[in-house]
């Protein structure tokens, strides 16, 4: 494998995880990674608030522990003694014009114990339905099926209207009622498929948990912290400012063409932009796989972090924040209290939160220049948590297409692209598209990239 080429199209997190995996674990190869952007990192972003002397991410910031990959990733970069959990870890959701507690425990917004349910959250046939089994009131046909026909089915539409809509729909800004179960939410699939209803199911897998264990890490400081490490371990390996603008074959390897003109020379090359820039990318030798990497639909969404003088705003310290239901009339989709959240944004003067908006189905603020979305984010603050004075402290940021959808049969569709590609040695697509938006699902999916092409090429 010596003095073979690796380039790596894309510096978010797994790009980095990818150009990583075959550094370290095979040393040999020589690895050159493209980034649009000028700085790393992608999604991931903490930088400094201006205002306040805090570093506060912009993009993602936390990722789910209960499966690997993002804290094996953390643990193998040693940081693990780094990771912090969020200290607040109650949350509400903004209904019927007010703040409801969500029900806890609850596995991805099902309620696992209609005695939690706040007095008024769903009637009494729902509280009823949620005391049984969950089994679905019809049998669930074979194959992949939207997150909503399965919750629906099994515990009725208010539950997944007002519950689960919020919560998994939240996750990637999508229409929960249009979103692969498969990769969204495989372990609520096969609970509903399992022979003692998806209520009992999840119940027997929560007995297992250890309640106080933390769903969710992050660094003490901030997802750049990741980013970080791995930029600064990859080097100039990384060339950022640096656009991958086509890819051509050159004999059995690859020319990846690069807005600056120059060209880098690949046995193989790993694209992990965004989908529908991979599928720009593969177009001209794979168009089957082009067709459906850009059939699938990004949201776009922007995240306002805001900072109000705490003598104006408190928020409970024992609360993460709260989610709004679709259909409240609101912009705002979410509302993260962060120094009730983390401990290293508990500023004594200021309430820092970052107020999200955006959905697959609302791009309101695309039509909305910075001022006007930040005044209709303030006014949703005020209308949620009470607060009369403007926030001292505002940063946009857009993030245009960023959060892919996955619709009903998404895995299949990977599969039509994984098989298109086959047909060209030393190329591969992979990245948020592949198994989820979160990060632990794109740290899979650039670990596995990388040893795919180390054995293609090995
Ligand atoms: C606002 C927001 C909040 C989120 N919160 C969370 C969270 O709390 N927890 C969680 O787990 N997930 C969260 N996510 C999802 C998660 O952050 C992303 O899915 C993940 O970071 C995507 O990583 P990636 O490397 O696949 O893609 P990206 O981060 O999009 O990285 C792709 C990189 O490719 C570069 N690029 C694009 N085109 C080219 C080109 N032609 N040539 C070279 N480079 C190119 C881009 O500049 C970018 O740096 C959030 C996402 C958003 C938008």
């Amino acid at each position: 494998m010596a003095g073979r080429r690796i380039v790596v199209v894309g510096a978010g997190i797994t790009g980095l995880t990818a150009a990583h995996r075959l550094v370290v674990d095979h040393p040999h190869l020589d690895v050159t990674v493209l980034e649009a952007s000028t700085v790393t990192g992608g999604k991931l972003r903490t930088t400094p608030l201006a205002g306040i002397d805090m570093d506060v991410d912009e993009g993602a910031d936390a990722f789910l522990v209960r499966v690997p990959w993002a804290a094996d990733l953390c643990e193998d970069l040693g940081l693990a003694d780094e990771l912090v959990a969020p200290s607040a870890r109650r949350a509400s959701l903004w209904l019927d014009g007010r703040l409801r507690p969500i029900p806890s425990p609850n596995v991805l917004g099902v309620p696992l114990d209609p005695m939690t349910v706040a007095p008024g959250l769903l009637p009494d046939a729902d509280l009823e339905r949620l005391a049984g089994a969950g089994q679905p009131d019809a049998p669930l046909p074979a194959g992949d099926l939207s997150v909503g026909r399965v919750i629906r089915a099994c515990v009725g539409d208010t539950v997944f209207e007002r519950l689960v809509d919020p919560l998994i729909g939240g996750v990637n800004a999508g229409r929960a009622d249009d979103l692969s179960c498969t990769t969204m939410a495989p372990g609520l699939l096969a609970a509903a498929r399992s022979p003692d209803g998806l209520l009992a199911s999840l119940r027997h897998a929560s007995r297992a948990t250890d309640p106080a264990a933390p769903v969710f890490n992050a660094p003490a400081g901030g997802m750049g912290r990741l980013v970080g490490e791995l930029t600064s371990r990859l080097g100039d390996r990384i060339r950022t400012g640096v656009e991958a603008t086509g890819i051509e074959r050159a004999g059995e390897g690859w020319v990846v063409r690069t807005s600056d003109g120059t060209t880098a020379v690949a046995d193989a090359v790993v694209v992990t932009t965004p989908a529908h820039v991979a599928a720009a990318l593969v177009s001209p030798h794979a168009p089957e796989a082009a067709s459906v990497l850009g059939g699938l639909h990004h949201a776009s969404v922007v995240v306002a972090t805001m900072a109000w003088r705490r003598t104006d705003l408190e928020v409970p310290d024992d609360q993460s924040g709260f989610l709004v239901g679709r259909g409240e009339g609101l912009l705002m989709t979410a509302c993260s209290f962060a120094g009730s959240k983390w401990a290293h944004l508990d500023d004594p003067d200021h309430t820092i939160l970052r107020v999200s908006c955006g959905r697959i189905d609302d791009e309101r603020h695309d039509a909305m220049h910075d001022a006007g979305l930040t005044a209709a984010l303030a006014t949703d603050v005020r209308t949620t948590l009470g607060v009369q004075a403007p926030p001292v402290v505002v940063r946009l940021t857009r993030w245009p297409r960023s959060l892919v959808q996955f619709p009903v049969g998404h895995p299949k569709l990977m599969a039509e692209v994984d098989s298109a590609l086959a047909a060209l040695p030393g190329l591969v697509v992979t990245g948020a598209a592949r198994y989820g938006v979160g990060i632990p699902a794109c740290v899979r999916s650039g670990t596995e990239a990388a040893a795919e092409v180390a054995a293609l090429i090995g």
